[in-house]
This record gives structure tokens, sequence and C-alpha cells, in this order.
């Protein structure tokens, strides 16, 4: 509304001279309308249960070790003794030291000061804009997360796209006739679930050392990766260093999307170190680091009792998305994702496009999903479940799409 109102008052020449990049960034109807047909269909048949299994938010609580450690580091907030203020920008040695360790565990050796704790992914795949130029031009996966996209029409980028489909598995490999000088990844992928295996990644990563790009590389669904063949980190490949900076977040790996903390990556490799000072000075001048009971609460995630908690979360998303493909794949539904990754992404039967599938859904089963046109045009006719839901909801989705299949 406020975003409409803006157009207006451009057009009437009525305000200050503000950012009209805005103006290019198209309006996500995706949800909105999602919330509307789901809000008539529910008006028009009070007596059916809908199942949400569109959501792209956790819904099992922070585990024990974790609320424990936040409310003793509360506690030493109300003690003048153990008071903290200010904390450093890039965020404790404590906690640092914790994603260090976690790095090793896959064979990834970074040092500390490589590593800058943030309030969580989202923020930070924006935020590291602000060491780029605008003229270069960025490379998306088509289809991604929207974010991606509008950070960089927001600072008026030039965005080209790589094909995401299914000829590629929904894995686009580079172009090499394609020049870009950003290029984003997110693997596993949201919203395919599509993981790059370390020869895809690798031929990413010499494309952009040869042609002297960055790879902005999102790796939130990392803890999802069971196979250990699989790549968790960019840094897993060869060359990266030189060429990735990385995003991970504990949002989807310990259910601190309302919590916020992740981290971002900045080898001191990239461009001879002045990447990494840059980001730093970025850092220190524009953000003052996350809150010290948060932080503490995310150092709780990576003792021994907070992996095998979280380890139990992410198995439950994991059963539940094994009980949704399963029923998919006895039904000859074409589908990817789901075993390493909450998201299953599907192809519409019936040629139908993703937003007929989604009244389909819910006027025959009531169940809810994300219509894949949603996330750029390759997305048209798939579409996304998710595993995030409880137990007993999956259960009920998947036997109303057994009994309506059959
Ligand atoms: C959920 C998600 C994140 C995590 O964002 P936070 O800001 O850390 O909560 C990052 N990237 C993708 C693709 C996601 O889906």
């Amino acid at each position: 509304m406020l975003y409409l109102n803006l157009l207006t008052w451009f057009k009437r020449g009525m305000v200050m001279n503000v950012n009209k990049n805005y103006e290019n960034i198209s309006d996500s109807y995706l949800f909105s309308t999602i919330a509307k047909k789901v809000n008539e269909y529910s008006h028009a048949n009070p007596d059916k249960q809908i199942i949400k299994l569109g959501i792209g938010d956790v819904t099992l609580p922070l585990c024990g070790v974790v609320v424990e450690a936040l409310k003793s580091a509360s506690d030493q907030m109300g003690v003048k003794e153990t008071f903290r203020g200010y904390g450093p920008e890039q965020g404790y040695d404590f906690l640092r030291q914790e994603v260090q360790k976690y790095y090793k565990t896959h064979d990834v050796a970074l040092d500390s000061d490589e590593i800058f704790i943030s309030d969580g992914a989202k923020s930070d795949l924006g935020n590291i804009l602000d060491l780029f130029s605008q003229d270069n031009t960025v490379l998306v996966p088509d289809p991604v997360y929207p974010v991606y996209v509008d950070t960089n029409t927001m600072a008026g980028r030039k965005i080209i796209y790589a094909d995401a489909n299914e000829a590629n598995d929904f894995l686009p490999l580079p172009d090499e006739s394609i020049k870009a000088d950003i290029i984003y990844m997110c693997s596993p992928n949201n919203p395919t679930g599509a993981v790059y295996n370390k020869e895809q990644l690798k031929k990413w990563v010499d494309y952009a050392n040869k042609n002297h790009a960055v790879i902005l590389f999102d790796s939130a669904y990392e803890c999802f990766i069971t196979d250990a063949s699989l790549p968790r980190s960019i840094y897993e490949v060869e060359g990266a260093k030189t060429c990735a900076i990385e995003f991970c977040s504990l949002s989807k790996m310990a259910g601190f999307t309302g919590t916020r903390c992740g981290w971002t990556v900045v080898p001191k490799n990239l461009e001879n170190g002045l990447l990494n000072k840059m980001w730093l000075r970025r850092q220190t001048t524009k953000f003052n680091g996350v809150s010290y009971i948060v932080q503490k609460g995310a150092q709780a995630v990576f003792s021994a009792e907070g992996q095998k908690e979280i380890q139990q979360n992410l198995n439950y998303y994991k059963e539940n998305a094994k009980l949704i493909s399963d029923c998919l794949t006895k039904h000859n539904i074409w589908h990817i994702g789901g075993k390493h990754s909450p998201y299953i992404w599907l192809k519409c039967p019936n040629n139908m496009t993703s937003w007929e599938f989604f009244d389909y859904l819910l006027e025959n089963v009531q169940i809810v999903g994300t219509p894949g046109s949603g996330f750029g045009k390759n997305g048209e006719g798939f579409f996304r479940l998710t595993s995030f839901g409880s137990r007993e909801n999956t259960q009920k989705a998947v036997d109303r799409l057994e009994n309506f299949l059959e």
C-alpha cells in the first residue's frame, strides 16, 4: 500500500529525490495472494481443515541447552560484574571459534578473523553489496530466493539469470560466453532443494577465478546435507577462497529464525585481503554486533548436547520430507529435493500451471503449498512443498493425497 502511494507520488513529482530504483522492484504478490486465496476458501468452506505445507519457517522450538544459555546470559546482563555493553562488531571470539571448529569438521580451515557473526544471512546477503560498485553485472539463478534479485534492483545493478530447469536438474552451470561479476548461488537450494556436487561447484569456482568474479554462496541449508560427498561449504572446493564469500545462518539449522544469528565468511585470499578489510570497515561503521545473549545461545548450538538436539530436529523435518517424497514417488509425480533439504520441488501433474495446481490442491485436499512461478519464470509449472510442518499435519496431508490420487 505504502509502496503504491510512493509510486503515485513519484509520478506527481511530490517527493524528494528518493532512490528511484525502488520503482523497479516487482511487488511480490506471492504470499499475499496465497493468504487471500486461503482466506476465501476457508470462509466459503468453514468445515474444512486446511493444512499448510507452504511455510518457509521452522516450527520446532529452540533446543534446551540453547534456552539455558540464553537465560544464563540474561542473568549475567543483570549483574554489574558480568554486564556487557557494546561487543566486538564482528562477533565475540567465543562464537567465532565455535564456527571455526564447525568448519574444521568438514575439513575447511578458516582463520577466526575471516568469520563475521551476523544477525542472520538475509541482512548480509544484501549488505555485502556495499563492497561492490554499481556497474557490476549480477548473475542469479532462476528460480531463486527473491532477496538476491530485490537487493540488487534496489541498488540499480544489472541482473542476468542462469536458467535452472528440468534439463539441468535445476543446477545451472557456468556459461563461458556470459560475463558476470557477482554470482549468487544457493545450495541446497531454496526453492528447489537441488544440491551441487563438488565437481559442479568446481566449475563455478573456476569460472569465477578466471573471470575475476565473486561468488556469493548461500549455505543456509548446509545442515540438511547428510551425504558426506556433497559439499556443505563452497570452501570444500579448491580455489574457492580466492573467489567466494559464504553466508550461513542458525535459522534453519537451530530454529533461530526469530532469535537471529548467522555468520559471513570473507577469506583473506580474496583480492589479497582487500574484501576482508573492507567488510570489517563496513561492519564497524554500520553494525554494532549481535547481542551477547543471542551469541551465548548460538555458542550452545555448537556444544555436543546442542548438536545432538538440533540433529533430532533436523531428522524430524527430514522424515516429514520423506513421507511427502515417498507419496509423490508412488504416484509418479516428478520431484526433487527433500533429501538434503526441507523443500520438495515437484512438477505439477497434467501440465497444470503452478497456480492451477495450487487451486487444485486447495479445493480437493485442502493442502496449501507455494506456486513455483513465484520464484521466477523457470518455476512455472512447478510447486514447492516444505517439511517444516508438524508430523501430524504432514501425515494427514499425505493421507489425503493418497486417498485422492488413488
Ligand atoms: C531462510 C533462508 C536464509 C536464512 O535467512 P536468515 O536471515 O538467516 O533467517 C538464507 N537464505 C535462504 C535461501 C533462506 O531460505
